[in-house]
């Protein structure tokens, strides 16, 4: 039986070999959560200037005892002035004076924090240190230097460094598209009356779900039906993708319709050492004239999101936060497979199982913090003992 490793290799090297995102620009209102395809340098300082950290008086330090006259008074804002002796008032985010290299907190002049007019003096009960409440120009980052890598997934932070820099537009990579073709005769459509023996698609919205908070483009399609036909005709009239998705038919049973539609094409199938999602397939299919690779996942809906959690997502977005925890009960695992389990964190910080272990639990799934992973080779594990969780819940 083939590992999870083995298989995770494997989706790996046959997304690697066929999937070569061209880079694009895109407006930063538009880049959260694209991924940068070059080097963003600042174009300018960060801060571009010196300025003052606090309300208060920019002095110069070697003339900053005693009594001083307020020269000027300086706002965020305004342009830099000529430092011309004493003290001037200055504001959060102003322009230091040319010639002043300090600022003195007004609440160390005046306890009411008032300002005092231009022209009248102030007393400074202490000396100040040169740079005191001063933001260098360039203390974050100098002009000319890289702000964000490549390869950098653009979060708020990200896009707030861009537009303190200026930047107004970046090349992303541009997002795969992925097809999602959930299969099976017992599929009803959303919407429409539950005939006896049918079930709504849960398949094709939690998976476009997830890719689609993973950074890809989803696009999805149902196949209510396990004739092998259908699913040919349904990949045959998409349009180009990068990768294919598919949900059921892949076990040995009959009425395997994505094995039997694909198996002939050359996909391989076969047993990964997991529960849930231990049937797998996987290969390249002709879509729109281009050779595609296709993922096979088995249909119970926690299996296709631990599949995809497992096998896709790391190469999407990257790993999911890991925890270690202990197990507030203890539970049977089967040695041979790597079990994921979901859990919640009680209030002592212990790992709960929520259901049973059964791949058709998706309202149970709904309701958890984390994938619990018990590994191969794990038959039973205590109350207490350490637990991997991998957080679903961000
Ligand atoms: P399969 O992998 O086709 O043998 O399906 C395994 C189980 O998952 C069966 O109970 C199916 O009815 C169920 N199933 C398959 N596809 C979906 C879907 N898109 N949404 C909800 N359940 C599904
Ligand atoms: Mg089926």
């Amino acid at each position: 039986m083939t590992s999870v490793d083995e298989h995770r290799a494997r989706v790996r090297a046959l997304i690697s070999d066929h999937w070569h995102p061209a880079p694009e620009r895109v407006l930063l209102g538009a880049a959260l959560g694209r991924i940068l395809a070059a080097d963003v340098t600042t174009p300018i300082d960060l801060p571009p200037f010196d300025n003052s950290q606090m309300d208060g008086y920019a002095v110069r330090a070697d003339a900053s005892s005693g009594a001083l006259r307020v020269t000027g008074h300086i706002a965020a804002g305004d342009g830099i002035a000529a430092f011309e002796g004493g003290a001037v008032a200055i504001m959060t985010g102003a322009p230091l004076p040319r010639g002043a290299d300090a600022v003195v907190p007004i609440e160390a002049v005046s306890d009411a924090g008032e300002f005092a007019p231009v022209g009248s003096e102030i007393r400074l009960r202490e000396p100040v240190a040169a740079g005191t409440f001063v933001r260098a120009h360039g203390s974050d980052l100098v002009a000319g230097t890289v702000l964000l890598a490549s390869g950098t997934r653009l979060g708020p932070p990200q896009l707030g460094a861009l537009a303190a820099a200026g930047v107004i537009e970046v090349s992303v990579l541009t997002r795969p598209r992925v097809l999602i073709v959930s299969t099976g005769a017992e599929l009803a459509a959303a919407g429409t009356p539950l005939a006896p023996g049918k079930i709504y698609d849960a398949n094709s919205t939690s998976l476009a779900a997830a890719v689609t908070e993973a950074g890809a483009v989803a696009l999805a399609a149902t196949v209510d039906s396990d004739d092998p036909g259908h699913l040919r005709f349904a990949l045959d009239s998409a349009g180009p993708v990068d990768l294919v998705i598919t949900s059921g038919g892949v076990s040995v049973g009959a009425h395997e319709v994505v094995r039997d539609a694909l198996e002939p094409l050359g996909l391989t199938f076969g047993a990964v050492a997991m529960q849930p999602g231990g049937p797998q397939g996987l290969g390249v299919a002709t879509i729109a004239g281009r050779p595609t690779p296709v993922l096979a996942f088995p249909g119970n809906p926690v299996s296709v999101l631990v599949s995809f959690e497992l096998f896709l997502r790391p190469l999407l977005r990257g790993p999911r936060p890991v925890q270690w925890a202990p197990l507030a009960i203890s539970v049977d695992s089967p040695p041979a497979k790597h079990q994921v389990r979901r859990g919640r964190l009680d209030a002592d910080g212990r790992v709960e199982l929520v259901g049973g272990p059964s791949s058709h639990l998706i309202a149970a799934y709904a309701g958890s913090q984390a994938l619990v992973h018990l590994p191969v080779g794990v038959a039973r594990a205590e109350a207490g003992d350490l637990v991997e969780l991998w957080r679903i819940d961000d």
